[in-house]
């Protein structure tokens, strides 16, 4: 199953199992019931050079590309889907600073991102600008020697508990798409408050928030690349952490079939266990080929990241498809479960409730149908 990986690859793969399994795992099911972050998981993630996969060494990274980064990601998936959540948190702001800031800005905050020194978020959506980025109402009003924030972004992942936020916000709207720009903003900090969404479907031991900016300060320094750079940071990024997201639904479709498996060959109905009922090996059939099927994609996007080649129509598909693969494992292995599947003493319901997001964040499947689409149809070419 493992694809051609080297030696170096398949130590990494090791250690990011290990830790999931070893550190990780003991804990998950308590951590998801009392929706607690594990602000010491994640630090342990930066030590062990998690984050720093697609940063260079100069900046605290290891380098180790965009494939090290989708293995890494699919073995925390697979133990707890709402932790893999910190590594986008992590790598979204980091690589936005290596693609697009200045030195400076790159050498106050992107090893400490790298390494989970501070925490990061990233906030684009708004109560109406979810799909639609350029429907954003956030404004940053040029004021002396910097400028002043004001709006409200929701759905933030690590908003209550980050040190710094990549934020993008209009500084020119006439300007439509091209009047975006995105700006570091220090937290807490005056102007700037940060609410919880406590109750929500799944990713429980994920923080997600809202903040709101009320003439809040942000240095000139703190701009990231120039004004009007925000859409194409933004889209940048999201092809990036668009690949760590699919890599997580895999790792999440993955723990589905295990468990499937597993319990399929120990549970025994009319006198024989019900893994031998062909509708039941119907779909660990389909699960097994999906889960494959979307890892080689995502493991083909990641590739040609890493040779230097456009990846953006290969990183749609994958994400796409690993979002549906995740959503068809989990439904699967409730059914397989039956009753057990619906307690809270297995994990199959949190695989269920962790496994739909996959299909919003980071673009939802209707976007990146639509990339795909267009791209086929000559419309918008994805690769550009
Ligand atoms: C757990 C979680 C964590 C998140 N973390 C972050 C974060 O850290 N930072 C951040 O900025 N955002 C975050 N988000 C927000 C996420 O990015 C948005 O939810 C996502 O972009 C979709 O926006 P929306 O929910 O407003 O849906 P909408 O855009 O309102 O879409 C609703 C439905 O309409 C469909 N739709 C929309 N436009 C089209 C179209 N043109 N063609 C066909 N169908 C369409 C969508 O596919 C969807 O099915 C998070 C969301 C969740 C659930």
């Amino acid at each position: 199953m493992d694809f051609d990986l080297n030696d170096e690859l398949l130590a990494i793969q090791e250690a990011a199992r290990k830790f999931a399994e070893k550190e990780v795992a003991p804990t998950v099911d308590e951590d998801d019931r009392e929706h607690r972050f594990r602000k010491d998981l994640v630090q342990k993630m930066g030590e062990l050079g998690f984050f720093g996969c697609i940063i260079p060494e100069e900046y605290g990274g290891t380098n180790t590309g965009f494939v090290s980064l989708v293995i890494i990601t699919e073995e925390i998936g697979r133990i707890h889907s709402s932790l893999r959540v910190a590594i986008n948190m992590q790598i979204g702001p980091a690589r936005a600073l290596l693609d697009f800031a200045s030195e400076d800005l790159k050498q106050r905050y992107l090893s400490k991102i790298a390494n989970a020194e501070l925490l990061s978020c990233f906030a684009i959506t708004e109560p109406d600008a979810g799909s639609d980025v350029a429907a954003m109402r956030t404004r940053a009003t040029r004021d002396g020697a910097g400028y002043v924030l004001n709006g409200s972004k929701t759905w933030i992942s690590n908003a209550q508990v980050a040190d710094v936020a990549l934020v993008y916000a209009y500084t020119d709207p006439e300007k439509k798409h091209r009047g975006i720009s995105a700006f570091m903003v220090d937290l807490p900090q005056p102007g700037v408050t940060a609410k919880a969404i406590a109750d929500k479907l799944g990713a429980n031991a994920s923080p997600t928030g809202e903040l709101f900016f009320d003439n809040c300060k942000v240095p000139r320094e703190n701009l990231v690349g120039n004004e009007g750079d925000g859409f194409k940071i933004c889209m940048t990024d999201l092809n990036y952490t668009r690949l760590s997201c699919g890599a997580g639904a895999v790792g999440l479709a993955r723990a589905c079939r295990e468990a499937s498996v597993q319990y399929a060959n120990q549970r025994v109905q009319f006198g024989q266990k019900i893994g031998e009922y062909q509708m039941i090996q119907d779909m660990i059939a389909q699960m097994l080929v999906q889960e494959d099927a979307a890892r080689l994609l995502l493991y083909r996007a990641a590739a040609l990241k890493d040779q230097g080649r456009p990846n953006n129509l290969e990183t749609s598909m994958a994400k796409y498809y690993a979002g549906e693969t995740a959503a068809f494992a989990a439904d699967c292995a409730l059914k397989i479960y039956g009753a057990w599947g619906y307690s809270k003493e297995y994990p199959i319901e949190r695989y269920f409730r962790d496994s739909r997001s996959y299909q919003i964040v980071e673009g939802s499947a209707n976007i990146q149908k639509l990339i795909i689409a267009q791209d086929a149809l000559g419309y918008r070419k994805a690769n550009r």
